[in-house]
């Protein structure tokens, strides 16, 4: 497949194995890149058609040629300024100290995050929740300022993975209210090129998580309680009354929601909000973590077109936690990956820096996790577990069109590991070294 057969191609890579991840799940043995996009992909034989006498050949030892890595939610300048330290691993991480303060500090976590994320074959993310809401935020990684920074890097030859982005009208982690957000909205942002900095719409916190206690559930914790909507003040008809409006606000605007809820009740609320305004699938909105989700609820959920962001190692890593503050019967069906893998459209992502952005170690665990639950791994799981990393947060971005998969046309965004990613040893992928990284056309990692 060539996209324009007089073109002649500034880079050709043979010698591993492409995978397209589309629908078809398409294999080549060649692809060939000019200026940022792919211009062919196919046979050795076919591709080699497109090489002229300036064109760089890449003979690359083995392994499986992706798209590049996506990963739909991930805070970008946080894990820059925290780097390497992980929330869930290191006991002296710093939840609550200022982080930056001056624009030289954000720029140095965003380009650190954008090294440390080339270098796992990152090539996308979405920055999920920056906004006026945090700019007296503790850490000084979720303001308006970040914002501002990340619009003058774009574009820029630091900028190693494209960024989505979601809007924050309240506090990271925390409370918001209905003026604060109205005002928010109605605010204009810098033009950006969408393809490098895109804000596709805005992030709600509706409650916190199990193990705190604090995310919004049906049924009561052990000891009591069951937490609280954190949109708005006062009751719970007042806070979820608030809630209500900045979803029908927000999509009556045609922006894409991302609902931080891990409570059942808090996802059940999300869900008859978006039944009430009559939502469909064209905003692509979406639940971010969704731990309690009911089965109930991930078909009502299929029937909106409604995606989960799910994060598998932080439910490796609380879910003892979880057991603890929950009912026995509550704890036995948190995170049920079997039945969003059917019903409904799925990201894996790392939630950085709560757990590591290692794509390779989080596949493995949502891998593992669905066989606990009696779903055997079989070839077709391994290539929709990949999807849910590429193809997918593409869907997630509204940049299905140009990038997520490979195909002539699309941006030369690709990821090398060196190993058989699909092969028997999937369960062992991240021993498969990530051997390069490019974006737009452009070598932003090569191993040693
Ligand atoms: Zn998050």
């Amino acid at each position: 497949m060539i996209d324009n057969p007089q073109k002649t191609a500034d880079l050709i890579f043979v010698g591993a194995k492409v995978h397209a991840m589309d629908a078809r799940n398409a294999q080549y043995d060649a692809i060939a890149i000019k200026d940022d996009m792919i211009l062919a992909v196919g046979s050795e034989a076919d591709v080699l058609k497109c090489k002229g006498p300036e064109t760089q050949l890449h003979q690359l030892a083995g392994g499986t040629l992706l798209p590049g890595i996506n990963d739909a939610h991930l805070h970008g300048v946080w894990y820059g300024a925290t780097y390497p330290k992980l929330m869930f691993k290191d006991h002296d991480f710093d939840w609550h100290g200022k982080l930056l303060d001056s624009e030289e500090g954000r720029e140095t976590a965003i380009l650190t995050a954008w090294e440390k994320l080339a270098a796992l074959g990152i090539t996308s993310y979405t920055e999920p929740g920056i906004g006026p809401g945090e700019d007296h935020g503790a850490t000084g990684c979720f303001g308006t300022k970040v914002f501002d920074t990340y619009a003058r890097l774009t574009g820029t030859k630091a900028q190693t993975a494209r960024v989505t982005m979601l809007r924050l009208f309240g506090l990271l982690d925390g409370a918001s209210q209905l003026d604060d957000y109205m005002s928010g909205l109605d605010q204009a942002l810098p033009q950006t090129d969408p393809k490098w900095l895109s804000v596709n719409g805005v992030k709600i916190f509706a409650d916190g998580i199990p193990p705190m206690r604090s995310a919004w559930t049906l049924a009561p914790y052990q000891g009591g309680g069951h937490g609280e909507l954190l949109t708005g003040a006062g009751t719970e008809d007042e806070r979820l009354d608030v809630f209500r409006q900045m979803i029908f606000e927000a999509h009556k605007r045609g922006l894409q929601i991302g609902v931080h809820a891990t409570g059942d009740r808090a996802s059940d609320a999300f869900i008859q909000a978006l039944e009430d305004v009559g939502a469909d699938d064209a905003l692509r909105h979406y639940i971010i973590h969704g731990d309690l989700l009911t089965p109930e609820q991930l078909e009502r959920m299929e029937r909106l077109g409604i995606g989960i962001d799910l994060q598998p190692l932080i439910a490796d890593q609380t879910h003892d936690w979880l057991a603890q503050a929950v009912n026995a019967e509550v704890a036995q069906r948190a995170w049920p990956l079997h039945l969003m893998v059917k019903h409904n459209w799925l990201t894996l992502t790392s939630d950085a820096p709560v757990a590591s952005p290692d794509w390779r170690h989080i596949v493995v665990s949502a891998a593992k996790r669905l066989q606990q639950q009696q779903v055997p791994l079989t070839d077709e799981l391994k290539v929709e577990l990949l999807r849910m990393y590429t193809s997918v947060p593409a869907y997630q971005d509204f940049a299905e069109s140009w990038k997520g998969t490979i195909a002539p046309g699309k941006v030369a965004d690709l990821c090398w590991v060196g190993g058989d990613v699909f092969g028997e040893d999937f369960l062992h992928l991240p021993d498969m070294p990530i051997k390069l990284t490019m974006v737009g056309g452009r070598i932003v990692y090569q191993q040693n």
